[in-house]
C-alpha cells in the first residue's frame, strides 16, 4: 500500500465534514460478488446484451435469470470491512452520501443510511405484465421452478435494477449530481467509470472545487485527474483510511 497517498488521503479528509463516496461493483468483490469488468469480471464469461440489456430480456427473460443466479447467489453475502469503514465514517459525520451502482444492498446491511443505489436494487422484482411484485429470493426460486409469474403466466419478471438500453431513475441521479456538486471530498471506490452517466460525476464535484480521491484495484479510465490514488482493495484500504482519519 503507498503509505504517502493514504496520509495524504487521510489529510484531506481530516479538513472536511463534508465527504461524498461513489461506489461500484468493486467495494463487493471481496464479499464474493464478482465484478462485471477488470480481472474475473463476468463479461469475461457472459454477453451483457444477452444477459444484462432491455432487448436481451425481451428476448430470452430466462438466460438474465440464469446470470443472476452467479451474480447473486450473494443474496447471502455479507458486507466487508470496506462497506463497514463507510458506514462508519457516514455516522461520525464526516460522509453525507453513498452514491452506488451497485445493487447489492450491502452498503444498507452495513449500517449506511444515506444510499443512492443509481442502478437500482435487487429488493423487488415485479411482472412487467400484471405488476404483481416478489422478493428476490421468491423470484429466483419461482424462475428456477416454474420460470412464470404464478398470477398471469408471464415469463417477465424483471427485478428493479436498470438495463442496459434504460434509463437511470431521474430522482436518483439528480440527486447524486446534487451531492456531488455540494461536497468538498469526492472519493470513488471500486468503479471503472466506464458508465456513465456515473462517470461524470467526478468531474462535477472538481468543477465545484472538490478534492478527488480514487481506491480502485486497477487503473481507470480518466485517473490522471484525482488528487489522490490508493491503488489496491477497498476492503483493507478503507479501514486503514478511517484509522488514520481517527488518529
Ligand atoms: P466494474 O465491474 O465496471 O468495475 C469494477 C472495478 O473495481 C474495476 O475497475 C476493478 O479494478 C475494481 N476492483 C475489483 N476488485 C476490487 C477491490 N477488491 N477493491 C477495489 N477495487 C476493485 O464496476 P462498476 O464501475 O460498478 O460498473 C459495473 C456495473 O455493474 C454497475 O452498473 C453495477 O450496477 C453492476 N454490477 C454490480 C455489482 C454489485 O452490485 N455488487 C456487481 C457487478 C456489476
Ligand atoms: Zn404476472
Amino acid at each position: 500500500m503507498d503509505t504517502e497517498a493514504l496520509y495524504r488521503a487521510a489529510h484531506l479528509l481530516k479538513k472536511t465534514q463534508h465527504a461524498v463516496a461513489l461506489t461500484g461493483a468493486g467495494v463487493s468483490v471481496e464479499s464474493g460478488i464478482p465484478p462485471f469488468r477488470g480481472r474475473g469480471g463476468l463479461w469475461e464469461r457472459y454477453d451483457p446484451e444477452k444477459v444484462a440489456s432491455l432487448r436481451g430480456f425481451r428476448r430470452d427473460p430466462g438466460a438474465f435469470w440464469e446470470f443472476a443466479q452467479t451474480l447473486m447467489g450473494p443474496m447471502e453475502a455479507q458486507p466487508n470491512p470496506g462497506h463497514e469503514a463507510l458506514a462508519c465514517l457516514e455516522e461520525r459525520g464526516l460522509l453525507q452520501a453513498v452514491l452506488t451502482q451497485n445493487i447489492d444492498g450491502l452498503h444498507q446491511k452495513a449500517g449506511s443510511q444515506k444510499v443512492l443505489e443509481l442502478h437500482g436494487s435487487l429488493e423487488q422484482v415485479y411482472c412487467l405484465h400484471c405488476g404483481l411484485e416478489f422478493s428476490w429470493s421468491e423470484a429466483l426460486k419461482i424462475m428456477a421452478d416454474k420460470g412464470q409469474c404464478q398470477d398471469c403466466a408471464s415469463p417477465y419478471l424483471k427485478p428493479d435494477i436498470v438495463f442496459f438500453g434504460e434509463a437511470l431513475p431521474e430522482d436518483v441521479l439528480q440527486a447524486a449530481f446534487w451531492e456531488a456538486r455540494n461536497c468538498e471530498v469526492f472519493l470513488v471506490i471500486g468503479s471503472s467509470l466506464e458508465v456513465y452517466p456515473v462517470a461524470q460525476l467526478p468531474a462535477v464535484a472538481r468543477d465545484e472545487g472538490a478534492k478527488t480521491i480514487l481506491i480502485n484495484r486497477d487503473r481507470v479510465f480518466g485517473e490522471r485527474e484525482f488528487d489522490v490514488i490508493l491503488r489496491g482493495n477497498a476492503k483493507t484500504i478503507l479501514p486503514r483510511l478511517l484509522e488514520l482519519w481517527e488518529s
